[in-house]
């Protein structure tokens, strides 16, 4: 859903002007020094981006799903890990408070988001409990007026930047499943949270994650998302749904990137004589690429729409993000492909995506989780 179609074009063009101008140039150095500059983080600031989901009472932009979608099919057109920054926070980071928080933990923690004073990070994953997320051993055990958190966090994105974590621990050690888990607002400054060091990854430079360790960490009961016990894991599952399309916006987006500079090596790249994107090989690649993207665009843009008037999207959520993510994979390939031995070698830039892309199949869900969330999904629709 598109509220006001004028008011969404300014914000396009101003994110649109913002990649073009400030993030397309500062690509290589990001990728270099592994951190995004001061600058370029107020500005994000002062575009709203870090308030883009977060309602307008609350001092956000609040976009609808196919608003978010469309900024982030712009947001995709330069490296990812500028998305990383503030879309952890407004994809999966506030989520949990936003749609199962109580009105004062929205109150409190919402605006400060909104401004990107406060960064959220999504705090799931465990060293033994990944796909099999609701196996988590993260504990939350209620003493009095709080709650004692004792557990390890892994590969938790923006954790050297978050001042709170949406984090999911058991509270109820006999219950082993889901049903055990809850949600917790718990902010970074609480005694007995550390840092690791930060991972050392395959690409997407600049966007940092770590493991996040709690140690006897004293929780005030009042952090509880909604205020009740062994809701967290379907919180968790219910934001990972709506992260689910906005990720597959972004695969989207950094697909068309690649597809634009390969198809501007292709046209300037001459061998044989004329340039390389007059051989029919070459052009099957662009045009596979082409077809791959429009349809991943089709199903992310039908998915927003669908979440947008309030209908059940698991399904399309996993489609989505299992069909743009491998497309991303697909598309990157053949992007260093087409740039040959260029492709291979730093300085070009497409070997950078072609690394910074292969997380999208990884994270928010393998392409597994998404394939075994469909088809049960079918299988369960079926038998009904
Ligand atoms: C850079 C990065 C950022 C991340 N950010 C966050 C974050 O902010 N917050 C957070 O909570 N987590 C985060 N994660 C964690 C991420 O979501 C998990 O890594 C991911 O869900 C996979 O879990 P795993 O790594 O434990 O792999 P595993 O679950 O061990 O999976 C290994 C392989 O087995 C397959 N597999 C597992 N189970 C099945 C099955 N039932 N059927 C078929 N195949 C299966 C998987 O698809 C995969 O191929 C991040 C990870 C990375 C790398």
């Amino acid at each position: 859903m598109i509220r006001d179609p004028q008011t969404l074009q300014a914000l396009l063009d101003a994110v649109e002007r913002f990649v073009r101008e400030r993030l397309v140039p500062a690509e290589a150095q990001v990728a270099e020094t592994d951190e995004i500059p001061d600058d370029i983080v107020r500005e994000m600031k002062a575009l709203g981006l870090f308030g883009l989901t977060v309602p307008e009472e609350f001092g956000g932009l609040g976009v609808t799903m196919e608003e978010e979608v469309m900024v982030m099919l712009a947001m995709g057109q330069t490296s990812p890990c500028f998305r990383s920054l503030f879309g952890t926070t407004v994809g999966i980071g506030s989520q949990g408070i936003l749609l199962d928080g109580t009105e004062a933990q929205k109150k409190k923690y919402l605006p400060l988001l909104a401004t990107g004073e406060l960064i959220a990070s999504f705090a799931l994953t465990e060293p033994d409990a990944g796909s099999d997320a609701a196996s988590l051993r993260t504990t939350a055990i209620r003493e009095g007026e709080h709650y004692i958190v004792n557990g390890t966090k892994r590969f938790i994105t923006n954790a050297p930047h978050a001042g709170i974590f949406t984090l999911m621990a058991r509270t109820d050690p006999q219950d082993k499943g889901a049903g055990g888990v809850s949600a917790f607002i718990v902010e970074a400054n609480t005694p007995g949270i550390s840092i690791g060091r930060k991972d050392r990854k395959m690409g997407q430079r600049g966007a940092h994650t770590a493991d996040v360790i709690f140690e006897n960490c004293k929780v005030p009961a009042g952090q509880l998302i909604g205020g009740r016990e062994g809701q967290g894991f379907k919180t968790a599952m219910k934001v990972l749904e709506k992260g689910r399309i906005h990720i597959a916006a972004i695969c989207v987006g950094v697909a068309e990137r690649m597809l634009r500079d390969a198809l501007n090596y292709a046209i300037e790249r001459k061998q044989f004589g004329q340039p390389i994107a007059e051989f029919q090989l070459v052009q099957a690649m662009l045009a596979d690429s082409q077809a791959e993207i429009y349809a991943a665009r089709c199903m992310v843009i039908d998915a927003a729409r669908r979440r947008d008037e309030g209908r059940n999207v698991s399904t399309e959520a996993s489609c989505c993000k299992l069909f743009a993510s491998e497309m991303c994979g697909r598309v990157a390939d053949r992007a260093v492909q087409i740039f040959g031995g260029a492709g291979y070698i730093a300085d070009y830039g497409i070997e950078r995506f072609y690394r910074d892309v292969r997380l999208f199949r990884l994270y928010e869900g393998t392409t597994q989780i998404q394939q075994i969330v469909i088809a049960r999904n079918l299988v369960r629709e079926a038998m009904r």
